[in-house]
């Protein structure tokens, strides 16, 4: 068997010089004696995927609002997917793949129900408070939000695993732990889970875009990603040609959407060693942090995903169907959001006892972002609608 000490032993044998290791860490904001088993990477992964938070992932909103089929996309596959991704690239890499994992895992944690809309609605509510920004609500969660030790709130993640999370700056007046800076860059191995991230939400996308029915094949057929793909596909396996377009046959649509991962992942670790290679001043995860960002797509590849985004963007996050259904959560959002602000005697105890010391709008905040698509539709109309029992 390998224990920590030889666990840590063998991440100095077998990272590159980039790579995060578990004996380096600068340590947890409260000391805790080490796990006899595990490196300290690896427990923060353990502590995030056991989180209540991490659950909550599975009644979130992707694109479309949760439960609209049996089929699309929550934040829960989102996050395995970006999570399989980041550690499989950040292993060919010669990173941390506990890191990239663990940073994978809890990427999304902060989002509020119904996805960017109901981001927007809170920051908008929380204008005056100090905004509301899901990377910065994620940092929160992690830091106090959770409730899983006797003796202290939060998951006391190590400092390298929050600095991965921290990624784009924080909103002016944004509660923020005080040992963390407003912005910074991430070790390499939170650079790879953003741009596994990216890859994950654009390719599946645009699966659920034509599993849906509200963008035909036609719309994509002259964008390069998904046609060099199917191109590559049907000369491979000639007998797909009678499967009909791919917005009719979900084998080749999921071909396409398989095919099109496979090549940015390919071209991400690629493009990213060549630039380590081409930088060899670069000798510590600390270099990476001081130099800015390391993990890259090629200029090819690059400027095929941003197509792809902004064809999705055009025709799928802005379609009507979508959008209608959206707003009219984001408003179930706000009208929640007042309700207890207005009565916050309707708060559960363990936020009431909250209030004195973060205040009554961030306290809701808390409580609003945290819950689930169904739940926060459900608690509205229990709260704002009179003629719902209570
Ligand atoms: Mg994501």
């Amino acid at each position: 068997m390998f224990n920590r000490a030889d666990l840590e032993e063998r991440e100095y044998r077998t990272l590159s010089r980039l790579g995060l290791k578990a004996r380096d860490s600068e340590g947890r904001r409260v000391f805790e004696e080490p796990d006899p088993l595990r490196t300290c990477f690896q427990r923060d992964r353990d502590r995030i995927l056991h989180s209540k938070a991490f659950r909550r992932l599975q009644h979130k909103t992707q694109v479309f609002a949760a439960g609209a089929g049996d089929h699309y996309r929550t934040r829960l596959p989102h996050t395995l997917e970006v999570s399989q991704l980041a550690r499989s690239a950040a292993t060919t890499l010669g990173l941390n793949p506990d890191v990239a994992e663990g940073v994978a895992l809890a990427h999304d944690l902060g989002h509020p129900p119904f996805g960017h809309v109901g981001e927007r609605a809170l920051h908008a509510r929380m204008s005056e408070f100090g905004g509301f920004r899901h990377n910065a609500q994620g940092l929160r969660i992690v830091d106090d939000l959770e409730e899983s030790y006797a003796d202290r709130n939060g998951l006391n993640l190590c400092r390298e695993t929050r600095l991965c999370m921290l990624k784009a700056r924080m909103p002016i007046g944004f509660p923020r732990a005080t040992d963390l800076p407003e912005t910074a860059t991430p070790f390499l191995e939170g650079q790879i889970v953003d741009l596994c991230d990216r890859i994950a939400y654009v390719c599946h996308d645009f699966d659920d875009a034509l599993h849906s029915g509200l963008v035909p094949w036609r719309t994509f057929a002259a964008t390069e990603l998904p046609s060099v793909a199917l191109d590559s596909l049907v000369q491979r396996f000639p007998a797909l040609r009678e499967e009909g377009p791919p917005d009719r046959s979900g084998l080749i649509r999921r071909q396409i959407t398989s095919a099109m991962i496979s090549m940015l992942v390919r071209d991400l670790v690629l493009s990213t060693s060549s630039y380590i290679d081409e930088h060899p001043s670069l000798r510590s995860p600390h270099d990476v942090v001081d130099h800015g960002h390391v993990a890259c797509q090629g200029e090819s590849m690059r400027l095929a995903l941003a197509e792809l985004l902004r064809v999705l963007r055009q025709h799928f996050y802005r379609h009507e169907a979508v959008l209608s259904t959206m707003h009219a959560r984001a408003a179930d959002l706000e009208r929640l959001f007042d309700a207890l602000v207005s009565k916050p005697d309707m708060l559960p105890s363990r936020f009431r006892r909250r209030v004195a010391v973060h205040g009554l709008e961030r306290t809701v905040c808390d409580y609003v972002s945290g819950m689930t698509d169904p739940y926060a539709t459900e608690t509205a109309k229990r709260l704002t609608d009179p003629n719902a029992r209570r």
